[in-house]
């Protein structure tokens, strides 16, 4: 016997209907590529974003197409987002900051047949335009005529203006209803082993993301809050703050393209955020620029940190410091990208001191919606002991099954679980901890060693401003662990002395053979340390420092 309840599909375009019907006065502040700040409420966007849906049906776009972006955070790759979404066809947002032998694969991959972009990366699309023609129809540039930039496009390929097209469509449109498991939205992987696959999001998996995402012990947005998120629409849909802001009413503050500290700390000031979730690199960079400034935070509760291991630092500046509470999370792509939170539970809510730093330093507990299991390389489940590392595999509501292009269920276990390429402890209590990628675990005589606890060791040395850890070869051990730091400014590093700091901290086989000194370490499209290039140069390091 079925249910008797409303069989309504969960469909994004319910989200901005919601906002606008019972938020209108909920405001989307955008910094614009142009510099003036653009404020824009709920209730006025959302007929923009009907006007998108008829022009994108004026340049022929139809269901099941792909529409792609080269956008930074604003509100016209908000309308984009929705009237995309919303009319059926594919949002599939491009990361400006792969390479542009990446952004050619990816385009032709995904065969996008419109092309949306912020006027800053008129260069990049001048420079792959004519790799890109098989699909790729029309260009348009998001902004108004007058700051249309002049670059040449094949023959075939026009070059439009977004407000003009805008201009010229209507809103006279009615929100289609189709399956809740439509695609929506496609975001490629940065790639950092082989060519990018592509995430293909649904409907259904981005309004239960969005749910999840807005519960008490997640990121629990409100009506009140006012959410700047730093991490980029172009990746991982901004980890869904586009869905879960207006799902609840809260302000949504674009930050554009400036993210350094001093932008940000005027953007967080000059609009009274409550709430910005970014990466770890993002957060340092502001540190720095409050510390050197004295400027302060006025309005800001929490930080909500993810995409690299959240160093001790930023937890004890930021909350002794600065009053603002960081929340530790952790997730990929392939999740949406929400997959554990790191919230108390009663067990051990009032741990203080190194034992609660040692909790905040996980990754956190299964948000429900998403269940995760660690396994060896047999694939047999592993203990949650707080000590047994292995493969991290999920399996839920808003994890893919297969890549674009694929068939569904074709990147799982044959029992149906996600191997997310990470390693991991879990504790009794189901906190977990990433202690690698699978890609970068050191082998040291047979034993793993932990970069990320190196790493984050190794950040919380006064004279360090940024570490990593990789593996080098070695004669006996087959690799050790090399620490490569960056000194903070200023700083002299005595190699001897930042070893012998390991020393009571882990076990003594742990501690880094050496050290080397660079003066910034390469980081990935999405602001990951580049592990694969510091391998390339420096692996062999023990090895010819031995000879
Ligand atoms: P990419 O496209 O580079 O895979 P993702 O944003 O999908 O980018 O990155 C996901 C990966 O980032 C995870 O598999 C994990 O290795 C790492 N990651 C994300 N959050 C955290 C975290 N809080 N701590 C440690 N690593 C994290």
């Amino acid at each position: 016997m079925l249910g008797l309840m409303q069989a309504q599909p969960l469909l994004i375009s319910s989200i901005i209907q919601h906002a606008a019907r019972h938020h209108g006065t909920g405001e989307i502040v955008s910094k614009t590529v142009e510099g003036a700040l653009h404020r824009t409420t709920y209730s006025a966007i959302e007929p923009r974003c009907r006007r998108a849906a008829r022009m994108l049906q004026r340049l022929g776009v139809q269901g099941g197409d792909r529409v792609a972006t080269l956008a930074w955070n604003g509100y016209r790759h908000f309308e984009l987002y929705y009237g995309i979404s919303g009319m059926g066809a594919i949002c599939h947002t491009i990361n400006p900051r792969l390479s542009p032998a990446d952004i050619t694969y990816i385009i032709n991959h995904a065969s996008d047949v419109v092309l949306f972009l912020d006027t800053t990366f008129a260069p990049l699309i001048a420079a792959v335009a004519k790799d890109v023609r098989a699909s790729l129809r029309a260009v348009v540039f998001m902004t108004e005529r007058a700051h249309m930039p002049d670059i040449a496009l094949p023959e075939g390929m026009e070059l439009l203006c977004y407000e003009e097209l805008m201009e010229a469509a209507d809103d006279n449109y009615a929100w289609p209803t189709f399956h809740e498991n439509t695609a929506a939205a496609l975001c490629y992987t940065s790639g950092t082993t082989g060519k990018p696959k592509g995430v293909l999001y649904s409907h259904r998996s981005t309004v239960l993301h969005a749910f999840a995402s807005n519960m008490a012990d997640v990121i629990g947005l409100r009506s009140t809050d006012r959410v700047l998120p730093v991490v980029p629409m172009f990746h991982v849909n901004a980890w869904g703050t586009p869905y879960s802001a207006p799902m609840t009413g809260a302000s949504l503050i674009m930050p554009g393209r400036h993210l350094d500290g001093a932008s940000l700390t005027k953007l967080m000031n000059d609009e009274r955020v409550t709430l910005s979730a970014g990466v770890p690199t993002v957060w340092l960079g502001l540190l720095n620029h409050l510390r050197s400034s004295g400027e302060r935070l006025h309005t800001v509760k929490s930080f909500v940190i993810g995409g690299s291991a959240c160093p001790q630092l930023l937890f004890e500046a930021f909350d002794k410091e600065y009053g603002i509470r960081i929340d530790h999370a952790w997730g990929m792509s392939e999740l949406s990208p929400l997959g554990t939170y790191n919230a108390p539970k009663p067990s051990n809510i009032d741990l203080t001191g190194d034992e609660k730093m040692a909790l905040q330093l996980t990754q956190g507990r299964s948000i429900y919606g998403v269940d995760m299991r660690i396994v060896d390389d047999e694939g047999k489940e592993l203990p949650w002991d707080s000590k047994t590392s292995g493969h991290l595999q999920s399996k839920g509501y808003w994890v893919c099954s297969s890549y674009f292009g694929g068939t569904a269920g074709d990147a799982l276990t044959p029992d149906g679980w996600f191997a997310t390429g990470d390693v991991a402890t879990i504790s009794a209590d189901g906190y977990m901890e990433i202690t690698d990628r699978s890609k970068d675990v050191i082998k040291s005589g047979g034993e793993w060693i932990s970069s990320i606890q190196l790493e984050n060791l190794a950040m919380s040395h006064p004279d360090i401003a940024e570490a990593a850890i990789i593996a080098a070869r070695h004669e006996k051990w087959d690799e050790r662990p090399l620490l490569i730091v960056v000194p903070r400014e200023g700083k002299e590093i005595d190699k001897k002395a930042l070893l012998s700091f390991y020393e009571g901290k882990v076990a003594k086989w742990w501690i880094p053979d050496d050290v080397v000194v660079v003066k910034d370490l390469p980081h990935t499209a999405t602001g990951k340390v580049q592990k694969l290039a510091l391998r390339t140069q420096w692996a062999n390091h023990l090895v010819t420092t031995a000879g």
